[in-house]
């Protein structure tokens, strides 16, 4: 499988090299060059099957000319093994027609698990065919800081720096950093905000010799890998829920669209997927965008589920490339206008191929609160606040009532346990397997938010390439 750049002018790469690469050279994402496609005859074969079976069927044409079947596998068997449930992603049912995927069971209780579980087994089998090694940096408010450095703790080819903002994260999505122990894993909580902590590894980024020097990646979710192994997960639930014979649609709580553009792939593989609906929290550039054709940026505004607080949708381009046609020096020229005034209207093309699939639905606090007491009191289930958006839009969007809707369930609760306990009086407990968490010693270096002070540090103590 080739794969090109939405923005028209980087090389095709295969598999192994886009992997490694993350963005494409000249500024854009890459996509697989065409869909797969899977007939009602192959997807019907999917029954029955195992996450593990199921992951190697699905992302097969994916890796073609980088993986065989037999390493894929055991590269999925390293990574879904360590997730607590048999299932890996078990659907509960909430009512005769609602439906939760629980995507929580890895080792962080967040969904990026999935995905990043995955790269980390990726990222050190390519490396060590090539014999090279990485220095992933990045900034995080939470969630993908302790996803990625779980998936490459102790991995020998990979050193991982992962700032945050000191006295801004939870004390749980801390102590999920900093209690990790391996050589190979780095936290520095700088003194300003989020956005001071991103600036500065965006300017290490862009220095090209450090970059070349330590050979810097970022994890971020515009590497395909992470949404190739998202994909897996709808045609798991859909085949469970009846499909190919029944149409499924998908609720999912979006921030960066790379989750929910993983089921735009799954249909466009084949996967009867009634309908796509995009829930956002009332940071809702991605609603505005779906339902009038204007992607303008505002103000972050602070709410009960960070992982959704965006204003700009790194993802978003794929679907802009893809639906609109696939012109790569068109949508580069659309994306610099963009970048420019931090404001464009898609192209009807864009509209009219995104409204096929996707429908949006903007939840405020009310409506979140409002869906959280609902699972608890008509379900008896603890969900958390980012689920809680999803389900709320599930409810809010007219569809066929035939048509089963799987709301995917992003984190587990107890990682939002202030929230949750506000909203339905219970404070969910830390599951067992994470229970020691505030026992364990916590190991993390506090710098000055500076950009001197943090490449020195990073200098010192990564690896540079040979
Ligand atoms: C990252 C995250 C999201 C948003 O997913 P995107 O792929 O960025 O749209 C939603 N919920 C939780 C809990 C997350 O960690």
């Amino acid at each position: 499988m080739q794969y090109v750049s939405t923005r028209g002018s980087a090389p095709a790469l295969g598999f192994e090299d886009v992997t490694l690469a993350g963005l494409a050279s000249d500024g854009g994402l890459y996509v697989p060059e065409s869909w797969p496609s899977f007939s009602p005859d192959d997807i019907r074969a999917l029954s029955g099957l195992s996450y593990v079976e199921t992951a190697v069927r699905v992302m097969a044409p994916f890796v073609a000319g980088s993986l065989d079947e037999a390493e894929l596998r055991e590269l999925c068997q390293a990574a879904y093994g360590r997730f607590s449930h048999q299932a890996v992603v078990p659907l509960v049912q909430l009512d005769h027609r609602n439906w939760l995927l629980e995507l929580f069971h890895g080792p962080t209780l967040a969904f990026k698990d999935v995905a990043l579980q995955l790269l980390g087994q990726l990222f050190e089998r390519f490396l060590s065919r090539r014999d090279d090694h990485l220095t992933i940096v990045g900034a995080t408010s939470g969630d993908t800081g302790s996803a990625a450095i779980d998936a490459v703790a102790g991995r020998e080819k990979i050193d991982i720096f992962m700032l945050h903002p000191e006295g801004r994260v939870s004390d749980v999505q801390r102590r999920q950093m900093t209690t990790v122990r391996a050589p190979n894993v780095h936290n520095i909580a700088i003194e300003g905000s989020f956005d001071d902590a991103q600036a500065m590894v965006k300017r290490m980024f862009n220095d090209a010799d450090f970059k070349r020097r330590f050979n810097l990646s970022a994890v971020n979710s515009i590497n395909w890998a992470r949404l190739m192994a998202q994909v897996v997960y709808y045609f798991y639930a859909a085949v469970r829920l009846g499909a190919p014979e029944r149409p499924v649609a998908f609720s999912v709580p979006t921030g960066n669209f790379g989750d929910v553009f993983a089921g735009y792939v799954a249909a466009k593989m084949g996967l009867p997927v009634a309908k796509l609906i995009v829930a956002t929290n009332v940071n809702d550039i991605l609603h505005r965008a779906l339902s009038q054709g204007d992607y303008s940026q505002g103000q972050v505004v602070a709410t009960a589920t960070p992982s959704m607080d965006i204003q700009v949708s790194s993802n978003f381009e794929r679907l802009l490339f893809d639906a609109g046609g696939r012109d790569g020096l068109a949508l580069a020229a659309q994306m610099g206008g963009f970048e420019a005034t931090r404001a464009m209207r898609l192209t009807n093309a864009q509209q009219e191929g995104a409204a096929a699939l996707f429908t949006s639905a903007r939840i405020d606090a009310d409506g979140m609160t409002m869906a959280m007491r609902w699972a608890y009191d008509a379900a008896g289930q603890i969900i958390d606040p980012h689920s809680a958006i999803g389900l709320a839009a599930a409810q809010a969007t007219d569809l066929d009532p035939s048509i089963p809707v799987v709301t995917l369930a992003t984190a587990h609760a107890a990682k939002f346990r202030d929230a949750v306990e506000r909203a339905t009086g219970t404070r969910p407990p830390l599951p067992a397997r994470v229970g020691d968490l505030f026992a364990r010693e916590e190991h993390y270096v506090k710098l000055p938010g500076t950009f001197e002070a943090v490449t020195a540090y990073v200098a010192e103590r990564a690896t540079p390439r040979a």
